[in-house]
């Protein structure tokens, strides 16, 4: 039998983005990098009901050379120690890149699937951005838009919108 997955975009829904203008960015420090409260509760929960839970992000300052690969490294080894989740993929490409990988692109969803053996009919991508939203129907899964000042306009593109994380428990099938 496949795998269901909670895939979740990792800046502004896992870790608290820098925000300018109106959007948001990734930190590049570590001191800049700060995990959201009380997501555990959350995560668990939904571990009991066998999702595996994967980061599909997009980190386009390592190769503009803002960030360097210790630093994510350090980000991400925050994460594991801290929280259920299976797996991250990134992708390390800038927007204008002919990568296949950069969101709205479905291929970290596509290398997801295959690496561990996933149905994305029975799936959810939890993001904040137009790119979330586009990769999860891009590659056929559910898409859950976590509210924010800066995504009203996603607000009707989105097969869910929640206000807070802990309301993703409501939508997830058991
Ligand atoms: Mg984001």
């Amino acid at each position: 039998m496949k795998n269901k997955c909670l895939f979740l975009d990792r800046d502004g829904i896992i870790n608290i983005p820098l925000v300018k203008k109106n959007k948001p960015f990734a930190p590049t420090k570590i001191s800049q990098f700060r995990l959201y409260k009380n997501l555990n509760k959350t995560l668990n929960y939904i571990k009991k009901f066998n999702y595996l839970i994967i980061i599909i992000t997009n980190q386009p300052e390592l190769s503009r050379g803002n960030l360097d690969e210790k630093t994510l490294d350090k980000m991400h080894d925050i994460i594991f120690s801290t929280l259920p989740i299976d797996d991250i993929f990134i992708c390390k490409c800038q927007e204008s890149s002919s990568c296949n990988c950069y969101k709205p692109k479905p291929k970290m969803l596509y290398d997801a699937k295959m690496k561990h053996n996933i149905d994305f009919k029975k799936s959810y991508f939890v993001g904040d951005t137009h790119r979330d939203i586009y990769c999860a129907s891009n590659a056929g899964c559910y898409s859950i838009l976590l509210k924010k000042r800066y995504n009203y306009e996603m607000i009707s593109k989105a097969d869910y919108v929640i206000e807070n994380f802990g309301q993703i428990k409501k939508i997830l099938k058991k």
